[in-house]
Order: C-alpha cells, then structure tokens, then sequence
C-alpha cells in the first residue's frame, strides 16, 4: 500500500491505491466484515468490492425494514442509499414514493437462508464490529494521520487567521472537529442554526460541545424562516435562499464582530453528492468572503467516518439511528423521499406542521392541485420566477448627452442611497422640502436625486460606461425588491454592509468601493431576491 499523503490525495495521481480506498467498500467473505483497503488484513483471503459506499443500519431503521421486507433481518446489516446489504452483497433494494413511503423493488432476501440463526442476534453484530475494527484499524491510523498533518499544515500556512470549526450536528463535523482538536487543541464549533433543525440536533449539538470541551457558538437568522417564505415562497432544489439567510448570513454576523480573516475547518466530503465530488480541499467561499474553508475528511467515505466514530466511541447524533444518511434542516427541499418519509413516521407533529404550510401556500397561490404539489413533492422543483413588474422606466433625455434618467413609479426612500454607496462618497444637503443626494463626484459619473422625488439621474462623462451602468442598475433592482434579510452580508470583505433596525445599510468609514457587491459574478450570493423571489420588481430598459 503506498504512503497516504496530502499531496497524493490533492493531485488525485494515486488512483490505484487511494481511489480503491476512498471509491469503494471492500468485504472479505471468510471473516463476514466490511473493509477499507482490498486485502483482509485477518485471513489475508482475497476479497472482494461490495459497494461504493456503506453506512451501518441501526437497529430502529432495521425494524422498518423488517416490515418492509415482511420478515426478521440480520443484525449485521449495511446500507448505501436505497441498497441494503447483508455479508457483502445486496439483500433488497427499495424505491420511496413520496404519498406511499418505501417499497422493495429488487427482492433477494432467499440469500438469507444460506446462513445460520446466529446472524439475527445482537451478539453477532457485537462480534463482527469488533473484527471490523480490528482488520480496518491499521489503514485507519495512516487515514487520521494524514487529516492531522492536513489540519496542522493548514494552521501553520494560514497562522495569521482565527480558527474555527463549521458545527452542524452531523458525523463528518463531529469528526472533524475532533480532529481539528487532536492537531490543534481545543477550536471554538461555530453552528449555523437555520431555526428548522431537528429538536435532537440542537440537544446533541450541546452535548457533543460539553463532553469534548468545545466552545459552542449558536448563530441564528433574525428573520423568521416562515415570514421569509411568505415573502420569498418556499425554499426549492433551485431557489434554496435559506442556505443565504439562515445560514450564511448568522455565520457572517459572526465573523464581523471580529477584525481577523478566518480559517474555518469544514466536513465536507466528496461524496456526499456529486455537486460535492469536484470539490477542492481547501477554498475561499464567495460568500463568506473573510473566510477559508479547509476540508480535513473531504476525500473519506461515510463508512471511513462510521469507522473513526466507533475506533473512538464517538457520540453521534441519534438521528442516525432512524436512517437518515444526513441530519441537515427538517423542511429541506433536497431531503429524499426516504428521508422525508422517516420524519414522518417519526416525528408525525414536525412534519404535518410543514406540510399544512405548504398546503396553504398551495392554495394561496393558487396551484391547480394543492394536494399533489404538496405531497407529491412538486414543490421541490419550484423553478426560479419570471414574473417582473416594471416600477422604474429607464430614459435617455436627449441623445446628445450621456445622461440617463429612472424614473420611478413611487417617491425614492432615503434606502436608496445606501445601495448606491458602492459608486463614491455621498454628499446629502438637506433644503427645507425634502433631501437631495449626490454620489460619485469625483468619479467618471455622477448620481443625483432627492428623496421624496420620483427621478434619478446619472450623468457620465466617459464613454465607457456599460458596465457601470449595469451595477448601477443592479443596485437600484436590490434597492426596489429589498427585504433585509442580510443574505447579502458575506460578500463584503470589510464588514461593511450590515442590516439596522430593519433598514440595509452600507457603513461609508468601512466601505472601500470596490464594488464586489455590485458585480455580476457576486450576485447569486449578492442579493436574494433577485436571485430566488418569484416576483421582482424591476427597471424597464427598452
Ligand atoms: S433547508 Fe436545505 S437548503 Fe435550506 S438552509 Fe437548510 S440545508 Fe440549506
Ligand atoms: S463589497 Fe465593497 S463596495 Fe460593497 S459595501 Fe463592501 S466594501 Fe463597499
Ligand atoms: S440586498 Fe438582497 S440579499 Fe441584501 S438584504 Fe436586501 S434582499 Fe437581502
Ligand atoms: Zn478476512
């Protein structure tokens, strides 16, 4: 076996040995168990891939299986997405009906009556984890010991930043953060609290935190998760605005308090998804612009993490027990079927509060079959909203001059300047009627209105102008569907935007202009509703 090394893993060169690792589960017949590496290390027998991945099946999501399958399972039982295995090979596959629940679809249970009775007893299991751990031991240690010189080399390149970890009450932080503390010692959790996680995440969030010694810092969104989808409709596979606002916006507000970049240990793993497989180890997020993201475990599979779990009698989340392969939010719109129907069944009160919302949203919107948008889980795919209104009209007062003039349908609030902020210092000189503002003096335009009045214009006196005339008008959009709900705040890398007793504000001692949250390759985490709402309110350009 070769050496397991960061820089292996990096370049991805070592597909042999290290993608047979990483890509597979291996099993060896003669001994029964799961392995990491394709040789048993016990009976040093051949043996052979099993699946891609395997995560263990609890005794509780046993007991459903048990009533899917209509008779009594192993103890000894693994699953990968909708595959179950018993001694390495397929005992049933399943397919989730969103209205119906599961349903085997692939039946080679008669596989069972190869065996003995003993493997139905709970001492089989006992016994079989416990060689498990000992055949997969060795390549485990080279696996730790590579994420440990990952962390610590990391820590060292990036010394001059504070250090936390990204906590979500799931195995692979819990893992990392355990690894962050052996290379590094003890690293404040840092949890994105969406407000819709699952009651036994917030309780082992706490637990996990108390017993290992961690400072646990709980960030949550200001805004109501429900309030927001009535304002910006409920979260969908495409128009997941909530990872912006419960998510990353907390995390951000975090971050400013403190002066110092950030360097945030993260677990994240490739294969997780296959929007994760390209994933790069250590990254700058856009948007978390203070932060870099370093992945310890990224290239581990979740059998690796469920093997560091039980080598270290790690405490895991007890969400796990009931089969959910991920504990993110409750409502989450990239849920599976399998997943939703575990809440369901489990936590019946959860899930019909959220699907009473969605039936009334249904109604309210007027869906042709509220009942099959609803439970057939169409509102999933909610696509991104077309519908524009034209409240602002772009004019071009006379073709001789470079002026270009909004005209908006209600009078300017005093918010539209903050929007505008980015373009150059703000002079307001207050008369006696009302306010009028200008921006950007010294630069090749110049912005001027009043408040109260309904006419903006811009006057440029270079040629050049298109694409400063776009971010102008990107921020007059922002200003014009704005809900302050702060999505926006991670894109600044001084700090400098921030929500004030309801109102977006730009800080002008903090901003430098540099315009990054005006461009276009910042918007998808530049403003939310112009990227998820259904509706926008908009400039007519023609
Ligand atoms: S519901 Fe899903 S998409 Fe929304 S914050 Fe939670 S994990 Fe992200
Ligand atoms: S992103 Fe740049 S231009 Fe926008 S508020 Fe921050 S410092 Fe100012
Ligand atoms: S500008 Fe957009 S992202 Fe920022 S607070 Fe307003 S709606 Fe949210
Ligand atoms: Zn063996």
């Amino acid at each position: 076996m070769a050496q397991i090394t960061a820089e292996n893993l990096e370049k991805g060169e070592n597909k042999t040995d290290f993608s047979q690792i990483f890509d597979s589960v291996f099993w060896c017949t003669a001994c029964e168990i799961p392995l990491l590496a394709p040789e048993c290390p016990i009976c040093l027998s051949k043996v052979r891939r099993c699946a891609r991945d395997l995560k263990p099946v609890f005794a509780k999501e046993r007991t459903l299986f048990e009533s899917l399958a209509g008779t009594t399972l192993p103890t000894f039982l693994f699953a990968n997405k909708n595959h179950v295995y018993f001694n390495g090979k397929t005992l049933f596959s399943f397919t989730t009906d969103p209205r119906e629940g599961p349903r085997i679809v692939l039946n080679k249970l008669q596989r069972l009556h190869n065996y003995e009775s003993h493997i139905y007893q709970e001492h089989y299991a006992q016994q079989q984890w416990k060689l498990c751990l000992e055949a997969n031991q060795q390549i485990l240690e080279k696996i730790e010991r590579e994420a440990l010189d990952f962390i610590q080399a990391e820590a060292n390149r990036f010394s001059d930043r504070r250090r936390v970890v990204a906590f979500s009450g799931g195995k692979d932080s819990a893992v990392t953060a355990l690894l962050v503390q052996q290379a590094l010692g003890t690293v404040p959790l840092l949890f994105g609290d969406t407000t819709i996680e699952f009651p036994e995440t917030y309780e082992y969030a706490q637990r996990f935190a108390i017993a290992n010694g961690f400072d646990l810092f709980v960030e949550k969104p200001d805004a109501d998760f429900l309030e927001l989808c009535d304002e910006l409709d409920p979260p969908s596979r495409v128009m997941r605005w909530c990872c912006t606002v419960c998510k990353s916006r907390p995390i951000n507000k975090f971050y400013n308090r403190f002066a110092t970049k950030i360097l945030s240990f993260d677990g994240i793993r490739r294969m997780e998804s296959s929007r994760r497989a390209e994933y790069p180890r250590v990254v700058h997020v856009q948007k978390f612009s203070r932060q870099v993201s370093a992945r310890p475990i990224v290239s581990w599979s979740s059998f690796t993490v469920w093997l560091y779990i039980f080598q270290h009698h790690v405490d895991y989340n007890p969400l796990y027990e009931y089969g959910y392969s991920r504990v993110g939010c409750m409502y989450c719109p990239s849920n599976t079927p399998y997943n939703d129907y575990l809440t369901k069944t489990n936590f019946p009160e959860l899930y019909d509060g959220w699907t009473q919302y969605l039936l009334d949203y249904a109604s309210k919107t007027g869906k042709q079959d509220p009942e099959g948008y609803v439970l057939d889980g169409f509102w999933k795919s909610r696509k991104i909203g077309k519908d524009r209104t034209y409240v602002v009209d772009r004019i071009k007062p006379c073709e001789q001059t470079d002026e270009v003039v909004y005209s908006f349908a209600s009078p300017i609030q005093k918010e539209l300047i903050e929007f505008l902020k980015p373009f150059g210092s703000v002079s307001v000189i207050d008369l006696p009627d009302s306010s009028c503002f200008v921006v950007g003096s010294h630069n090749p335009f110049v912005i001027t209105g009043s408040i109260g009045d309904t006419q903006l214009s811009v006057s440029f006196t270079a040629s050049h102008h298109h694409l400063t005339k776009l971010r102008i008008e990107k921020q007059i959009e922002k200003y014009l569907n704005c809900v302050q709900c702060g999505g926006c705040l991670g894109v600044c890398p001084t700090g400098a935007i921030s929500i004030r007793n309801g109102s977006y504000h730009i800080d002008d001692g903090l901003c430098t202009r540099c315009g990054r949250c005006t461009t276009t390759k910042y918007l998808k985490e530049g403003c939310v509703t112009l990227n998820f709402s259904a509706k926008k309110r908009a400039i007519r350009r023609e």
